[in-house]
């Protein structure tokens, strides 16, 4: 019998008796508290507390407010599981009776699953520690939705001070049906980046705009032209994003100001691509504002945020195959790369395979209800992440949730 197949077993075994209820309350507890970036105090805190319950050597603090937690097993792989903890300054309007009671913070991206999966696999496999053997590494990262999280573990050493990782695991709970695990080999989520840029005019009165040099105006030049970037200077088949966010300028009616303030982001999934669009972006930038008479250069500042997300393709093929074996066939399917990004795979030191998978957790009615007539116009119209409508379906989705972990561990340390 093949390992995949001993993983799938083990972890029905394993996971028989775990029902809904017992990791409820843990979950409505998060979701009522959710907390931005780098302040989840609270949910470090208590993903700690059951990790130590369980055996595991906790360490927090690790990046700000990050939890590791280590079971070392005897002789085998490091094995990395990773969940995000944070959650975004959105106003929760779901109604649950479990809503959020932080004013104008929400876990609108179901970061509380995430953390909840963490904590119901880490127990699971601690309970079974005779069926297995290697080095188990449980991290509560903080601060995704900010992109520093994963970045502030790495400085902390992260690599250094814990068992360094031979594989990293991770999933995100995403819209559709639930009872889905969608798996892509290779490419599965974008590079981002946010780039700000200053046009700097010549302010003055609004009735005489000879005397001024008027950033509001090139700014939106600006804008306009940079709607040709992936239009005309990037190939077709090329999946690129360039949205303008932020555009700031002005206090008063009568008043030209001295600047104008944008902020962009960039979607790529290609490092030659990205490079060419930052180079349309300065380029572009800065022949409007010659083009206007701006005596001071633009400024135009590139944040690197999130890399490219490129799941090991054998790794995945061999997470996917026991997926589908633990859930049926149909339930594992590729959605391919989406734009979205993730500071996921920062953790996974250079050469360092990892996975990252999705489970769906539209409750049944909200889908059934959802305009549309197939799969793709469906999934736009019920609520996704970062919506202040986003309720996954914890009843059906908790304990997949962790077989789902459980089993991709086992995979490599059973
Ligand atoms: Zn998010
Ligand atoms: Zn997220």
């Amino acid at each position: 019998m093949s390992e995949p197949t001993t993983a799938a077993r083990l972890t029905l075994d394993l996971t028989a008796d775990l029902k809904p209820a017992q990791l409820q309350d843990f979950y409505r507890d998060l979701h009522r508290h959710p907390e931005l970036a780098f302040q989840e105090h609270r949910t470090a805190a208590r993903l700690a507390a059951r990790l130590r319950a369980a055996g595991y050597d906790v360490t927090e603090g690790v990046g700000r407010t990050g939890v590791v937690g280590v079971l070392a097993n005897g002789d085998g792989p490091v094995v990395w599981l990773r969940g995000d903890m944070d959650a975004l300054p959105v106003q929760e309007a779901t109604g649950l009776e479990y809503a959020s009671t932080v004013d104008g913070v929400m876990h609108a991206c179901g970061h509380d699953l995430h953390v909840t999966w963490l904590a119901g696999a880490a127990e699971v496999l601690a309970a079974a520690r005779d069926t297995w053997s290697g080095t188990l590494v449980v991290v509560g990262q903080p601060a995704e939705e900010s992109g520093g999280g994963a970045a502030a573990m790495v400085a902390e050493g992260v690599h250094r001070r814990f068992p360094r990782p031979d594989v990293l695991l991770g999933q995100h709970v995403t819209p559709g049906l639930a009872g889905f695990y969608p798996h892509t080999p290779g490419l599965t989520m974008s590079a981002s980046d946010d780039i700000d840029v200053v046009v700097h005019g010549v302010g003055g009165h609004g009735s005489r705009p000879e005397s001024t040099v008027d950033p509001v105006v090139t700014a939106a030049y600006i804008v306009t032209h940079l709607q040709t970037v992936v239009s005309r200077e990037v190939a077709a088949r090329e999946s690129v994003v360039l949205t303008v966010g932020r555009f700031h300028a002005g206090t008063k009616h009568n008043i030209i100001p001295a600047e104008a303030r944008l902020a962009l982001n960039l979607r790529t999934q290609d490092t030659r691509v990205r490079e060419r669009v930052l180079g349309a972006v300065r380029r572009i930038v800065a022949g409007e504002c010659r083009t206007a008479g701006c005596t001071v250069p633009p400024e135009v500042t590139v944040r690197p945020g999130y890399p490219n997300t490129v799941n090991d393709a054998s790794l995945d093929g061999e997470i996917a195959a026991v997926h589908r074996e633990l859930f049926g066939a149909a339930t594992v399917f590729d959605f391919g790369p989406a734009m979205g990004s993730e500071d996921f795979s920062l953790l996974a030191p250079e050469g360092v395979p990892y996975d990252y998978w999705y489970v769906t957790a539209t409750p049944a009615d909200v889908w059934e209800a959802a305009p549309g007539d197939d799969l793709a116009e469906k999934f736009g119209n019920v609520p996704g992440n970062h919506s202040p409508l986003f309720a996954p379906e914890p009843s059906s989705v908790l304990v997949p949730g962790v077989r789902t972990l459980v089993s991709a561990a086992l995979s490599r340390l059973a």
